[in-house]
């Protein structure tokens, strides 16, 4: 991992803008710029992990923390009866592109699968 804060490090430290909905000790949740979806929020941990693959056996507690965050913040968003996805790319092939786990969660149409 580059010594250079990525762009969600900076959200984090309240460098840049986001337009968070979600947040506590160990977790903030905002809307993608980018959306693929009419729903599209990313669930980031504040704690800087690289992606799943970087997760060790002492994140345990957190990785729980964000999938329960994310069945959280998906009955917020009220998406939870119409169904969503959540999304962890990892990696060059799994077409991630900021350095700093995040979980996508989208919803609002009738998402495909297999994915692109
Ligand atoms: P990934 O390609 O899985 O690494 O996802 C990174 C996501 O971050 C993409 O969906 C981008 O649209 C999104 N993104 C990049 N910069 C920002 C930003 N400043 N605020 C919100 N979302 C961002």
């Amino acid at each position: 991992m580059s010594d250079e804060k990525t762009i969600f490090k900076k959200i984090i430290d309240r460098e840049i803008p986001a337009n968070i909905i979600f947040e506590d000790d160990h977790c903030i949740a905002f809307y993608d710029v980018s959306p693929q979806a009419p729903v599209h929020v990313l669930l980031i941990p504040k704690e800087e992990i690289e992606n799943v693959a970087a997760l060790q056996l002492e994140n345990k507690e957190l990785a729980g923390h964000l999938l329960l965050t994310a069945g959280k913040v998906a009955r917020e968003l009220g998406i939870d009866q119409a169904g969503y996805r959540v999304v962890a790319n990892c990696g060059a092939d799994g077409g991630q592109s900021v350095d700093h786990l995040h979980l996508h969660i989208l919803a609002g149409r009738q998402l495909k699968w297999p994915p692109g």
